[in-house]
């Protein structure tokens, strides 16, 4: 897709289409997947995702919202008490990777024991 097109994510962070939102900054917004695979299901995005459709069109000057991102993982388990035993974050790139939303974002699962290889 043109790594202009709106996405539905960028319709949550323009609130156009509402989301239960966990965590917020200036550059990132965190929600409730709408059809949670664990029993803590967040989505972790950047605002604006500067031509980050998914993981694979990163480029050097990506470093610092990707570096963003990940600090902002640490803070969203920080103040949920389901992820205190910890958690696991996946990021779907493209076709074999099973990515939906051409809008880069970070999966935070957790809640329960996960298993292990995931499918
Ligand atoms: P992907 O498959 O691209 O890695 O993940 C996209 C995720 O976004 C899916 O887990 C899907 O359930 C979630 N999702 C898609 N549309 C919406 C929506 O309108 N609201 C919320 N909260 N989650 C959504």
């Amino acid at each position: 897709m043109a790594d202009t097109e709106v996405t539905i994510f960028d319709k949550i962070v323009s609130k156009q289409i509402p989301a239960k939102i966990v965590y917020e900054d200036d550059l990132c917004l965190a929600f409730k997947d709408i059809n949670p695979q664990a029993p803590v299901h967040f989505v972790l995005i950047p605002k604006n995702r500067d031509g980050l459709t998914q993981l694979s069109k990163a480029e050097d000057r990506h470093k610092n919202l990707l570096g963003h991102l990940m600090v902002a993982v640490s803070k969203i388990a920080a103040q949920e008490p389901l992820l205190k035993d910890g958690f696991r974050i996946v990021v779907n790139d493209g076709l074999h990777g099973g990515q939906s939303v051409y809008h880069i974002h970070i999966h935070i699962f957790g809640g329960a024991q996960l298993t292990w290889p995931p499918g």
